[in-house]
């Protein structure tokens, strides 16, 4: 066999590499790779000799189409992988799983490659609850969750497979997998930051109440299954690919910590990560019956998987070391402003940081004309939406004026996040089912933020029937993004930066934070940034009146769940000011009843905290002390 391996640089292919050399010996292997933060050309140095190894983008045609020479078999793994950093670079996880999956495709196609395998993952179902036995199987409907890019791609990605495999007949297999662990696993990811930050005598941080699950596989195991796949599966099938091994991640990081041998007080809770799926879980069902697959490692022998991993790192520090300082660059729209983003090991969370980037090693990837590219991108999230929303009872049962209008909203880029929360909500909220839509009121767009009155008729258990009715916004619940702004000045920490504001359900002045809405659906969150700074505090970081030193997810927060559905994101930004900069805003701890920005000094933080009420605050300010982020 002519193997061409996408990805194989990245932590799940490179383990295939490895893989296959021993298993078949006698195939020729080329790895196409462009070498992101995430590939690692030293995982592959001891085999370089033995393989073709390729250093380029699967976007770049050219270079894809001479990859293809001689090559019968293809197996795609390059992606971006992390959802944390997807929601700082959106457009470049779209461009890479979603573009790049496609120019592989046509030109796999043209190139008269027979075999075609993608790799996919089980993100792409959504969320699971976690008081249920419930799993993925084949037949579980797409729906990722609207806020986790990574996993929209993915699905987008997957449909953009099967409609190729449909339109061609290409002999085309697809897997989702659960997530992997083993060697070469990046340091950002949940089990390597455990381990290393062991070794280096660092807290373990364990992100929200720590009952998220995931299903762990090795991936020796993931490699076998795809091996299989590529002899036995059925062109155009999906194979669900899974260890039945999930495990809450307190369970894991305490046994880590214990197999590791230190104390289980080394575990801090820190503030949830952004979108972070409740519960994944596989049903391997198919791929075991069908093709005889069989998982070495499952439920019964999981600590020896992860006493070998643990190992690993201990004996490969010179691998992973280096990579706890890369930097993977991004740019804004307007390719005038530039930051990275890095690993905060104390968290466990991606760290969003301005200024210049030392390491010659990182990419910094086209933009997309984002505009042109919306509506090809959204029109098969589009369907996505839609199919889920056709499966749902209470959408069935809804008028066919109101399905009519919904359809209407979907393709309109500034509803299209409503639309898509729509999709995934449930049958059953609490003990009430939801029979139907009956009613929808539209607030004024002009005001620039699209707000939206949904009416459901819900029925409670003893047959009781109502309307209830919530406040949504057109780009989605998850769309908003508060900051908690720290400003330093000289090395010292001066102010917060806050918003004096009568909140309309009750008038009277509260001490918001900054920031907000954005002005469009995946836009980055560096543009919300930037735009945020320059609307708010009228500070231009492009001018050098400020450096953003920092910036530090705090989780979500859902202010007012029952009312509205909004649930955005906090930050906190440290913000370093010039010497002479001083932003043209009121100072002061005076409670004033005059709306605006205020910079309150941080000696009387305490005063503020002890008499405000406001919940995105307190909630920011609150995370912020926890995780060390700042101190009183
Ligand atoms: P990774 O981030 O470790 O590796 C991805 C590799 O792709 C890197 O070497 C990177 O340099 C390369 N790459 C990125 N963009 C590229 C581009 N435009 N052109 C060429 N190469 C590019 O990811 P991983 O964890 O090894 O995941 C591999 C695949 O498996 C992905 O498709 C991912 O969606 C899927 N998956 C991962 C998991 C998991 O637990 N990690 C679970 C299920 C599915």
């Amino acid at each position: 066999m002519n193997i061409l391996i996408t990805g194989g640089a990245g932590f799940i292919g490179s383990n295939f590499v490895y893989y296959w050399l021993e298993k078949h010996p006698k195939d020729k292997i080329k790895v196409l790779d462009s070498l992101t933060y995430a590939g690692n050309l030293e995982t592959l140095r001891p085999i370089l000799k033995q393989i073709e190894f390729i250093e380029g983008d699967i976007n770049n045609r050219e270079i894809v189409s001479e990859s293809l020479k001689n090559v019968d078999t293809l197996v795609h793994f390059a992606a971006e992988s992390h959802v944390d950093r997807s929601v700082f670079d959106p457009s470049t996880y779209w461009q890479t799983n979603v573009h790049g999956t496609l120019a592989l495709l046509e030109e796999a196609k043209k190139a008269g490659v027979n075999r075609f395998h993608h790799i996919s993952s089980d993100e792409v179902y959504g969320e699971l609850p976690l008081d249920s036995d419930a799993k993925f199987t084949e037949k579980t409907p797409y729906s990722p969750r609207p806020d986790n890019l990574y996993a929209l791609s993915k699905a987008e990605a997957d449909k953009i497979v099967l409609d190729f495999y449909q339109k061609t007949n290409m002999y085309i297999t697809i897997s989702n997998c659960s997530n992997n662990y083993g060697p070469f696993m990046f340091p950002e990811k949940f089990i390597p930051i455990i381990v290393c930050n062991l070794i280096d005598n660092i807290k373990v941080p364990l992100h929200g109440d720590g009952r998220n699950v995931r299903d762990w596989i090795h991936t020796r195991d993931h490699a076998t299954a795809i091996d299989l796949i590529l002899q036995k599966g059925r062109a155009g099938e999906t194979y669900l690919v899974g260890s039945d091994n999930d495990r809450s991640n307190g369970y894991i990081a305490e046994k880590v910590v214990d197999l590791y041998g230190a104390k289980q007080n080394m575990i801090k809770h820190v503030s949830d990560r952004h979108s972070n799926d409740r519960r994944y879980a596989i049903n391997a069902t198919k791929i075991i019956e069908e093709l005889g697959w069989e998982p070495e490692i499952t439920r019964s022998n999981f600590n020896e998987g992860l006493k070998e991993t643990i190992k690993w790192y201990k004996e490969n520090q010179d691998w992973w070391r280096p990579l706890l300082k890369r930097k993977a660059m991004i740019m804004d729209r307007t390719k005038s402003i530039s930051a990275y983003i890095s690993l905060e090991r104390e968290t466990g969370k991606t760290k969003f940081v301005f200024g210049q980037v030392e390491n010659s090693e990182s990419n910094v990837p086209e933009k997309l004309d984002t505009e042109e590219h919306f509506v090809q991108q959204n029109l098969v999230r589009y369907e996505i939406v839609i199919k889920n929303l056709e499966s749902k009872k209470w959408y069935q049962a809804s008028p066919e004026a109101i399905k009519d209008e919904i359809k209407t909203l979907g393709i309109n880029p500034s509803t299209f996040g409503y639309v898509e929360d729509l999709s995934s909500r449930e049958e059953k909220i609490g003990k009430e089912k939801v029979l139907r839509l009956i009613k929808i009121d539209h607030g004024q767009p002009e005001l620039g933020i699209y707000s939206i009155l949904t009416w459901f008729e819900v029925e409670s258990l003893s047959g009781i029937k109502r309307q209830e009715g919530y406040y949504s916004w057109g780009l989605g619940p998850s769309s908003g993004s508060k900051f908690l702004v720290i400003i330093r000045r000289e090395g010292k920490i001066t102010h917060i930066a806050l918003r004096k504001v009568q909140k309309f359900p009750r008038g009277g002045i509260v001490y918001d934070l900054i920031g907000g809405l954005p002005r469009e659906l995946n836009e980055s969150l560096l543009d919300i940034v930037t735009n945020s700074l320059s609307k708010d505090l009228r500070i231009n970081v492009l001018d050098g009146d400020a450096s953003i030193i920092e910036m530090i997810s705090l989780g979500r927060i859902s202010t007012d769940s029952g009312m509205t559905n909004n649930h955005p994101s906090l930050y906190s930004i440290l913000l370093d000011l010039s010497k002479d900069k001083y932003p043209d805003v009121q100072y002061g701890d005076l409670f004033e009843e005059n709306e605006g920005i205020v910079l309150w000094p941080i000696q009387k933080l305490n005063e503020l905290i002890n008499s405000c009420d406001e919940s995105y605050f307190l909630s920011a300010i609150s995370r912020a002390i926890f995780n060390s982020v700042i101190s009183l």
